[in-house]
């Protein structure tokens, strides 16, 4: 296609309304879900940033592939439907569903991780580093520096590198690094690829010391689309070609479905070593369900193999990925600091840039994503301090560089409309930035927190406000 804009290669058939809600309205929301957008409920949100994940629409053909779900406990038609269309475009052998992306990384880390193994990989996602450090492992991050720098616009800030990786093998001896565990569009860094150079580099130098490498392919083809723009000698490669050079370099991967597969649930595990693919299968019947359903109805495998398809048209993801960056740029050209280069599947604010005057133990991201939505009505997520955790050994908060704030963007969900009304709100909210409180916990869960947390107001004064002139929607009753 030779037109300029990144306009999307489909028409809109099916609408779901939402609510407008009242500034008031969302007041009493967030104060109810303890100033945790993942408590709100999603009738009180309009525009939902949250995640992409399971979130995107799916098309009319992958509706017509539900009519044609084969619900046969055993062998269904469906599974090998998604097996033929794994092996065709990521190349692996074996193919392993499961109910979504970490029920495919628990079977990797239980069969992959003894005791006291390591597992580098490129940053940490979080249900990721979970299922290493449950299987007895320890997560250690060697991406690259840019990585952890929110400014720098190095165009693969997904990268390993290379020397911390070696460092980490010259420390523990090759038989004690489980596997490289290769993000592939890293999210936790900003949605940002890995060159193929570096893939096929960092994965020589593991299976010269006999380590295997698992990609976590779950925005795989967003990364694809990166390399094609940006990577010398791939421009003139399809989406395909890629994606199965990329493969190639490993020896399997987790994918969740939900994400650039386009499904409202799935995942699965892939791999190419038959022992490991057995002991898999075995975990997969006890935790998951029979090898062939993983945990999912006939149609939602047929559903993925069906979106797994869809998300290599080039037009596809020229659009997927143009509607995150008219977003960005927007925010860009309105003085908002976000993480450069603008990422694949969503927007990141740098929340302690947006908001210096909250010290990070309390929460700036946590803060701005409670503003956000007072504000609007758009959800978004936190992906700092709180999402990472406490020290296992220490218990005291980990401080990371990047203290985020993530506006992820659906896939064919939202219009451009929708990213303009965005926008707005974000720069409002910047310039009553001073008015902003920080947090603090009044529930803090032990395991993965960041999703059931409950907060408080440091100071009295709650959420910031905007004149009402100028909110989307304003209550009679605020003054
Ligand atoms: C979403 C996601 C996962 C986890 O998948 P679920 O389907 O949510 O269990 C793992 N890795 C990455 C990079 C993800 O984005």
């Amino acid at each position: 296609m030779s037109h300029q804009s990144w306009a999307e290669p489909f028409k809109i058939k099916m609408v779901e309304p939402l609510r407008m809600t009242t500034r008031a309205e969302r007041e009493a929301a967030i104060a109810e879900a303890g100033f945790n957008t993942f408590l709100l409920r999603s009738t009180d949100v309009y525009i939902d940033l949250l995640t992409d994940s399971g979130t995107g629409a799916m098309s009319d053909r992958q509706w017509a592939g539900l009519m044609l779900g084969d619900e046969s406990y055993a062998g269904s038609v469906n599974y090998y439907h998604l097996e033929d269309a794994v092996r065709e475009y990521f190349g692996y052998k074996h193919v392993i569903p499961t109910h979504q992306g970490r029920g495919a990384e628990h079977l990797l880390s239980q069969v992959c991780i003894n005791p006291g193994d390591m597992v580098p990989g490129n940053m940490y996602f979080t249900t990721t580093k979970f299922h290493q450090q449950l299987a007895g492992g320890q997560f250690v991050d060697v991406i690259v520096d840019e990585a952890h720098d929110p400014e720098n616009e190095y165009p693969f800030k997904g990268n390993v590198d290379p020397e911390k990786l070696q460092a980490v093998i010259d420390e523990h001896g090759s038989g004690r690094i489980a596997y490289l565990s290769l993000e592939t569009n890293v999210n936790m860094a900003g949605g940002q690829p890995c060159s193929m150079a570096n893939i096929r580099c960092v994965s020589q130098l593991c299976h010269e010391q006999g380590i295997p490498v698992y990609l976590d392919a779950t925005r795989a083809v967003e990364n694809c689309y990166f390399i094609k723009q940006r990577e010398p000698g791939y421009a003139d490669r399809s989406l395909r070609e890629i994606l199965l050079e990329m493969c190639d370099f490993t020896d399997g991967c987790t994918v969740s479905g939900k994400k650039d597969c386009l499904v409202n649930i799935g995942g699965f595990l892939a791999v190419n070593d038959d022992k490991l693919a057995a002991q898999a299968r075995n975990l997969c019947v006890a935790f998951e369900g029979l090898h062939t359903y993983g945990g999912l109805a006939g149609r939602d495998l047929e559903a993925m193999a069906i979106g797994l398809v869809e998300s290599l048209d080039e037009n596809h993801m020229r659009a997927r990925i143009g509607q995150v960056h008219y977003l960005g740029q927007k925010l860009i050209d309105a003085g908002i600091p976000i993480v450069k280069p603008i990422g694949g599947h969503g927007v990141f604010i740098n929340a302690e840039r947006f908001l210096p005057h909250i010290p990070r133990e309390h929460f700036p991201a946590q803060a701005l994503t409670a503003a956000l939505y007072v504000d609007s009505g758009v959800r978004t997520m936190e992906r700092g301090a709180v999402s990472v955790g406490r020290d296992p050994k220490t218990g005291e908060n980990i401080y990371p560089n990047l203290e985020l704030v993530r506006l992820t963007i659906p896939q064919r969900v939202y219009t451009q409309a929708h990213m303009d009304v965005v926008a707005e709100s974000v720069s409002a909210v910047h310039l009553q930035r001073d008015s902003i409180s920080g947090l603090r916990f009044t529930y803090e869960p032990e395991l993965l927190r960041f999703f059931q947390a409950r907060f408080e107001s440091v100071i009295e004064k709650r959420v910031p406000t905007r004149s009402p002139e100028t909110a989307l929607s304003s209550s009679s009753s605020e003054k």
